[in-house]
């Protein structure tokens, strides 16, 4: 071969990558890669990507574009990367580019990563000089999202701008076979944050904390997205006292664990759980107990599950090593309140509710809640895409105007969509007071910014009253997306099962806006993402007093009693001792004759309520869906399948009806005969599984789909969920279950956004 030959084998290549390649190793991996082969050229994070440039012999720059995306760090998600060819320069060595700020598409932010084994290994290394660091990180591991400032994603725009690196710390920066090769956030006991106890730097904090929890005292402890308040989980004072100064009422609390054997000890842990449990996210899971009474009651009073996690942050790892081996950590706020991030504001919020203070001199640029996973079938489904999952981009495939969704009231997130892809923020919470509405407007701002996203399309709930809707309004020069409540949990369960539609959408939940103005929440629904069809729902019922039934379950009863015996209803709710007064009984009773400040609803969450107060538990509730999770944790108890009661279905002009009442009247006979409660909750749920997928059959043979996919906040009820799936596969059908957003309201904001863009296109 003549030396001319060799040199038009020089080729050169630009490679543009997009998906989550910054923060996760990326750039490093290209450059030891690109050595690897020999190749010239350079790397660099751009806003719109990472942007790689390689020269050199045509067989390994073809090599190199194969093993790119074949040996990609675990962490990194590549969603596309295209190439083309540029002249050659004649550059023989690989270099890393610093970054640069350039405009265009959709910008990637990293999700923060639990520490990775190396680095957990380095902080128990005695001889490691980051032995016992507890802002150890690395490559793989570490904050991101919590400390990203702007992009691109480099030190200066994060919070760890302030400390500069020491020369050992620098040195491990720059080369090219360390692990912190090119890593930004790490640092080292030199020259990194440090830990604070009670607002003074303390070498010994941890010990100080460690002591004050084994003591039974409460401590706010600064970890990654906020302040967590903590105290031992197996110490009833302790958390007694917790719960009285935060005023949580009987909402379970999560817990951390020093590792899986001490799990193990009041937890059942299968091999699908503990992946999720040591995953990267390490979000919390819920996990069945096996020994109810090794943690306080108190931690999770009357249900079947826990919810746990595992120590994400070497900080955490530290501290449970040598503190109680369990610890409720639940979030730091004050009830329904955004989760406090700023070390002045947990001072003045926590000040009366924590002992003492665990804090760092990291400050986190962006609060994020933990996130909260269960498991279907040995599948993942997200209940809260929080932490570790926020803002990782989901792909939907929708080419419109670029589109802000701001969800909706209850568990909000809200969602940009740009480019095909979605970011869904991290979970923002109950839009019920004033802080978490100025909370979401600050992030709605900062994620506009850091996404470069300049919305002509603002979708939201058709709700009126809805303080998420009320801030879409604010927006200016937009086109205004409405969008009903159950469309979009069907198009967001339709997104994350890959589907256009159209489907057969079982949403099921709380309450939310119907286009008749009623409140709907029992909805089979045949849907595209642009439009829906209502095919069949709950039979209406009154929702005596509005909101005050939501908060009290046992009026919910009341109703259905008065539905289901006429005048003997209350004579009836006496006699199983549904727990109202007369004077109540009579004002539902009015309420729901007359109809006054009682709207029609054909809410499965309100009949929830109604059956599991019938059955025994909780009148009042303190945290939503409780009434409905304690009977949840009954019919677990039982076992499932149980014997259906009766249902009934009738075609009325629009849609068909169907009727839980035949059950609720049996259920009333066996209270009253005293059968088995959780018997009663197995066969209640039994029976709406059967009616579900008899409803889905009848709307399958008349429309011929056989997608269905389960959506609303009921479905974060597995029992039910499990027991649908195997009926609609039995009868011919394919049943899809979230995997990416929750089924409840923090997945609505990815569903409106669908809908609005698809609308757009139109
Ligand atoms: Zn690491
Ligand atoms: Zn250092
Ligand atoms: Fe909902």
């Amino acid at each position: 071969m003549s030396m001319s030959a060799v040199a038009q084998q020089r080729t050169r290549a630009r490679l543009t990558v997009k998906g989550v390649v910054q923060g996760v190793g990326f750039r490093p991996f290209v450059y030891r890669l690109a050595n690897a082969l020999g190749l010239g050229g350079w790397v660099k994070n751009t806003s719109r990507g990472v942007v790689i440039e390689v020269e050199g012999d045509k067989s390994a720059v073809s090599e190199f574009a194969q093993r790119l995306a074949a040996e990609a760090p675990v962490l990194a998600r590549i969603l596309e990367v295209t190439s083309e060819d540029v002249q050659p320069s004649g550059i023989t060595v690989f270099a890393i580019a610093s970054s640069e700020g350039e405009a265009v598409p959709m910008p990637i932010v990293p999700a923060d990563v639990a520490v990775c084994g190396e680095c957990a290994a380095d902080v128990s290394s005695p001889d490691n000089r980051r032995y016992h660091y507890p802002f150890t990180n690395c490559t793989n591991c570490g904050p991101r999202f919590t400390i990203v400032e702007g992009l691109p994603y480099d030190r200066p725009l994060t919070t760890m701008k302030t400390f500069a690196m020491c020369r050992a710390c620098k040195e491990e920066y720059h080369n090219s076979a360390d692990r912190r090769f090119h890593a930004q956030p790490f640092a080292c006991p030199v020259c990194g944050p440090a830990l604070y106890w009670d607002g003074e730097r303390k070498d010994d904090a941890l010990a100080l904390a460690a002591r004050s929890l084994a003591a039974g005292e409460v401590v706010a402890v600064k970890g990654l997205g906020g302040y967590h308040l903590a105290c031992d989980a197996r110490g009833a004072a302790a958390l007694e006292r917790l719960r009285e100064r935060k005023g949580r009422g009987k909402k379970p609390l999560a817990v951390m664990s020093r590792d899986i054997a001490e799990v193990r000890k009041f937890c059942g842990v299968s091999e699908e759980a503990r992946a999720v449990l040591e995953s990267p996210q390490s979000p919390i899971v819920l996990l069945e107990k096996t020994a109810p009474d090794y943690l306080a009651e108190g931690v999770a009073p009357r249900l079947h599950r826990y919810g746990v996690m595992l120590p994400y942050t070497p900080l955490h790892r530290l501290l449970l090593g040598i503190s109680p081996p369990t610890l409720v950590m639940t979030s730091g706020n004050l009830s329904e309140e955004p989760i406090v991030h700023e070390d002045a504001a947990a001072r003045s919020v926590l000040g009366h509710i924590a002992d003492h203070f665990l804090s760092h001199d990291r400050p986190i640029a962006v609060p994020c809640d933990d996130s909260v996973v269960a498991l279907v079938n040995g599948k993942p489904l997200p209940l809260r895409r929080s932490r570790g999952y926020a803002p990782l981009p989901i792909e939907v495939g929708l080419r419109g105007p670029e589109t802000l969704a701001v969800g909706g009231d209850q568990k909000n997130t809200f969602c940009l969509l740009r480019d095909g892809v979605a970011v869904l923020s991290q979970h923002i919470g109950d839009l019920e007071n004033v802080e978490t509405v100025e909370y979401l407007g600050r992030a709605i701002e900062h994620f506009k910014r850091l996404f470069e996203v300049e919305p002509k399309v603002v979708a939201h709930d058709l709700h009126p009253d809805y303080a998420s809707t009320r801030m879409a309004g604010l927006f200016q020069g937009v086109r205004l997306v409405g969008v009903q409540h159950h469309h979009a949990h069907a198009a967001g369960a339709m997104v994350d099962a890959g589907l256009n539609g159209p489907v057969i959408a079982v949403a099921y939940d709380g309450t939310g806006y119907g286009t008749d103005g009623t409140i709907w929440g029992g909805e089979v629904l045949v849907a595209d993402l642009r439009r829906f069809e209502r095919a069949a729902r709950l039979a209406s019922i009154r929702l005596p007093g509005g909101e005050a039934s939501i908060r009290k379950p046992a009026r919910m009863a009341a109703a259905y009693l008065l539905a289901a015996f006429g005048e003997k209803g209350p004579q009836t709710g006496r006699e199983i001792c549904v727990p109202l007064t007369d004077i109540e009984m009579r004002v539902v009773a009015h309420q729901c004759a007359s109809g006054l400040n009682a709207p029609l609803t054909s809410s499965v969450g309100r009949l929830f309520d109604a059956v599991s107060v019938i059955l025994g538990n909780s009148p009042v509730a303190t945290y939503e869906g409780q009434a409905a999770a304690e009977m949840e944790a009954q019919a677990y108890g039982h076992g499932i399948p149980a014997e259906p009661y009766g249902f009934e279905m009738r075609r009325e002009t629009e849609a068909i009806v169907f009727d839980l009442l035949p059950a609720v009247r049996e259920i009333v006979h066996g209270v009253r005969r005293g059968h088995n409660r959780a018997e009663m909750a197995a066969r209640f749920h039994e029976t709406l599984a059967q009616c579900t997928a008899e409803v889905c059959r009848q709307v399958s043979e008349e429309t011929g789909l056989a997608d269905v996919v389960l959506c609303g906040g009921v479905f974060q009820n597995l029992v039910l969920t499990g027991r649908v799936m195997e009926l609609l596969e039995e009868k011919g059908m394919r049943g899809h279950v979230h995997d990416d957003v929750p089924p409840n309201d923090g997945g609505l904001s990815l569903g409106q956004a669908a809908v609005a863009s698809a609308l757009a296109q139109e």
